[in-house]
Order: C-alpha cells, then structure tokens, then sequence
C-alpha cells in the first residue's frame, strides 16, 4: 500500500468555523487551474480561495513564443485574473511574492507600481494553507553579460517587451537595408520553438509587401549540449534540426556561450558569434524569490522541495507545485521535468485531494503519468514522442497528428479554465479572428 501524509492542520480545521484560506502564489497553468477548478468546501468545511500573482493577465506558457515573435495576438490569448476571479469565485490580489513568515503565516508582497505610479503598497497576506506555484526562468549559469546584453521570454511581459524590440528590429533593418542577425542560445523546446516562429514572422511579413525581409532576416540557434531537444528521443530532435536547416535556420551544437558582448557572444572555443538581437532561452531554474522563503529546502537550482504528496519537506501546510517544485519520484528518486503536463497533473491532484485532506482524510501522493511531449515548429510542422502512459507507449508523431495533438493540449487547458462550451466558443472565436485579421502586425 502507498503511504499517506497528514494535510495541513486537519485537526486544527474540525474546530474551525471561519472559511479555510487557501492562499496560492503564481497563476500559471498550476494556479491557475488549482484556483479556477478547486471545490469551494463540503458541508463540514468552507474555503476561500486568493491568488496573488504579479501580472494582471495569464498566457499560456507555451505559447509565449508566438506572442514574442508576434505571430499570436496576446489579447486574444490571455485570461485576466480580476474576470476569472469573478467568474470563478476567488479573490486576485496583484503583487509580487517577495517572503514568508512561517509562524505567522503570511505571505509578504511588494508594493504594487504601474508605469511608474504607486498603487499598493508592501502588504502582507494571511493563510491556513499556501500553495506556491510562480515556474521557473531561464538560467544563464551566471555567465557573464546575460542579463545585461540578452532579452528572455519567460513571462508575459518579457514575451511582449521582446515583441516590440523584434518589430523595431525588424523595420529599421527593412528601412536601412541591412541585415538583422538574431542568435537564440538554448536548444530545448522554448530556443527551437522561438527560432521556427521567427522565420514565420518574416515569412508573414514578406506577404504584406516586405518580402525583402526574409533574406534580411538570418536566425542562429546556439546549443552548448550534442543536439538539440535533450528532453526529447532522439528521433524528434533530429526531425526538428532537419526542418530547422531547411527553414535556412543556422544550428549550432556543442557550442558553449561563454560571455554574451554587445553585438554578440563569444563561445568557450574563443568563436566569435555576432547578432545584433540577443535571445537567452537555455537552461531552468526557479525564481530568486523560493531561496528566501523562510527557511523551505530547495533545490541547487532553487526548485523547492516538496514530498510525494506535494507538501514542502519543512511545512506540511505549505505547497509547491509546477516548476518552481522539486518532487522526487520512482526508484531512482529523479524529479520530474518541468513542463505544463507535470503542472497540470500536480494541480489536479491538489483539486482532488485537498478538500478532503482539510477534513482530516489523509493525503495521497501524486503519481505522474507521462503522455509524452510535442514540439511545435509553428505553420512548420511539428513532432513528438508519446510517453510511457497509455496506447502506442514511446511511439514518434510528426506532422498533422503532431500538429492536432498540440493544439488539443492548448484547448483543453481552455476548457478546464473556461468550461467545454465557454472553452468551444473560444476556439471558434480564435478561429474567425484568424481568417479575418491580420496574422501580425509590425507597428503598435
Ligand atoms: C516559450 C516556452 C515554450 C514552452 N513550451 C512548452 C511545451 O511545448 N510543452 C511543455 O510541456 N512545456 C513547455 N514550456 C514549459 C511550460 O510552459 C512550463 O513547464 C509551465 O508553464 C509551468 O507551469 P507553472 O504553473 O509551474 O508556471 P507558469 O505557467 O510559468 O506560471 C507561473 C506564474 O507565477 C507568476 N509569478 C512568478 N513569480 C512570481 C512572484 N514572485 N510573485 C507572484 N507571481 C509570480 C507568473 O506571473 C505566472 O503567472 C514552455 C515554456 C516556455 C517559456
């Protein structure tokens, strides 16, 4: 039989009148599913739900590059907190996490500022139960000149501060005739994903009258590892390099950054790399943030450490799922990656479980079913593996079957948020408003 753990003061909650406060932090693909789907209580129990989160609106990580290249209208994509909230019956408090107090359970956030207006100050919010879910980041292995020299998309606002410069980019090289060299360092899923989408940009670009531009255009994607996609069987990297080289993308393996300069990188072989556009999309690590929070055990690369049944090691009435959370699963004791069907799974396993565990059932521990994983080149194709759960286990997918299973994760990601019909409408909406509008837009 599996073990269970206690939940989060379940003795403390049948004394309890006052609704219990599930606070959760990050609304990404865990918090945000966790808020929107969490039952409300049962007749011995009730709950109220808050989530803090330090943007206004929510995008689909795996589509942040589409929204960086321009190729997707981000407000067509995202869902704002303060209407889910409403909709959803749980209360959004904007503000970013920036400490704990365990002993008196509180989360503390910084102050609120708006385009250089103050609008909140520092406050500090009270929970019975925290659940932490606010991902991960690039990580540039403290290699010098990153953050000074090199745009991320690791949020929202990163994906639309990289959008506008691309576009600027892109016009000043049409005006003046030059060529704009972009170098993307990182061969995972995010580096050849955003390489693909920016040829399309171009590609999109050409039918607007600028067909110029795509010779004027020259990608670079930079990998310190053998090949691309480490996460992916071999079969999937190899299509995806091969499409990439067609697309007249240049893919460099082997190949260490060791100092990002103005007007390039310099390799550890002493290679000279020079890009007017730097991209870093190579590596993951948690926020800064979770190595401060009052003592919880993290990991080197700052994921805090949770045990199977998701609570942190050091407080059982804290949590963390998703990214920023390091579950040591199996035999070998490996933590799971982190990708949105991990995030999902551990955000629907809280939903399942917690409301239970708040009336004193014991909780259970979240066991991983892996359907495998899928890369999107974009209108370029796409390929994939199916995963050790299920039919077909291992097997390879490319083309419309890669293409569709994509689209499905993206969609039912919706409807869970949405509901099936809200979530369907949505889909058709989409789909009228990319017949209708234009693919992008090169001007604000
Ligand atoms: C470009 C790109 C492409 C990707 N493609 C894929 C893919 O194809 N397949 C796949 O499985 N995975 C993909 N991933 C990874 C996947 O998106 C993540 O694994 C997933 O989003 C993790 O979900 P999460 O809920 O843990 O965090 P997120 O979805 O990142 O959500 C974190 C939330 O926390 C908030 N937050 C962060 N810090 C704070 C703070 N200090 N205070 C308050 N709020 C905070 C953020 O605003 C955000 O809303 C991709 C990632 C990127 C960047």
């Amino acid at each position: 039989m599996q073990k269970t753990h206690p939940g989060p003061d379940a003795r403390q909650q049948h004394i309890t009148t006052s609704p219990h406060r599930i606070v959760v932090v990050g609304g990404g693909i865990a918090g945000l599913e966790l808020v929107t789907r969490l039952p409300r209580g049962s007749r011995r129990t009730s709950i109220a739900v808050t989530l803090v989160d330090r943007e206004p609106a929510y995008v689909w990580k795996p589509m942040l590059h589409t929204v960086a290249a321009g190729t997707s209208d981000v407000s067509q994509q995202e869902t704002h907190f303060i209407a889910q909230a409403r909709d959803r019956h749980f209360h959004f408090e904007p503000g970013e996490l920036k400490g704990l107090d365990r002993k008196a359970r509180k989360v503390h956030l910084g102050p609120l500022t708006i385009n250089g207006r103050h609008i909140l100050p520092e406050r500090d919010i009270p929970y019975d139960t925290l659940i932490l879910a606010i991902g991960s980041q690039a990580n540039d292995f403290g290699t010098p000149g990153v953050r000074e020299h090199c745009l991320m998309i690791d949020s929202r606002s990163q994906a639309l501060g990289f959008n506008r410069e691309v576009k600027a980019r892109l016009l000043e090289s049409f005006a003046a005739g030059n060529t704009l060299r972009i170098a993307v360092v990182g061969g995972g899923a995010t580096g050849v994903e955003l390489a693909a989408e920016l040829i399309q940009l171009t590609e999109i670009a050409g039918h607007y009258g600028t067909a110029a531009l795509s010779s004027q255009v020259k990608v670079i994607l930079i990998e310190s590892g053998g090949r691309l996609l480490r996460a992916f069987p071999d079969r999937v990297a190899a299509a995806a390099r091969e499409r990439l080289e067609r697309l007249g993308i240049t893919v460099l393996t082997g190949a260490r950054v060791a100092v990002a300069e103005p007007g390039g990188f310099r390799l550890a072989d002493g290679t000279r790399i020079d890009a007017d556009l730097k991209i870093w999309a190579a590596g993951v690590k948690a926020s800064d943030a979770c190595s401060s929070l009052d003592g919880l055990e993290v990991t080197h690369n700052n994921q805090i450490v949770v045990r199977p049944t998701l609570q942190t090691t050091r407080d059982p009435s804290i949590f963390a799922i998703g990214d920023c959370s390091s579950v040591p699963l199996g035999d070998a004791g490996q933590p799971l990656p982190p990708t949105a069907q991990v995030a999902h799974e551990q955000a629907a396993h809280l939903i399942r479980h917690l409301p239970g565990c708040l009336e004193g059932k014991a909780l259970p521990p979240f066991t991983y079913h892996d359907f495998g994983s899928i890369v999107s080149l974009g209108g370029y194709g796409a390929y994939g593996s199916l995963g050790q759960f299920g039919l077909f286990k291992g097997g390879f997918i490319r083309g419309r079957v890669a293409q569709l299973g994509h689209i499905l994760l993206y969609r039912s990601h919706k409807a869970r948020l949405h509901g099936f019909w809200r979530g369907g409408l949505i889909w058709l909406a989409d789909t009228i408003n990319s017949l209708v509008r234009p693919r992008i837009r090169l001007h604000n």
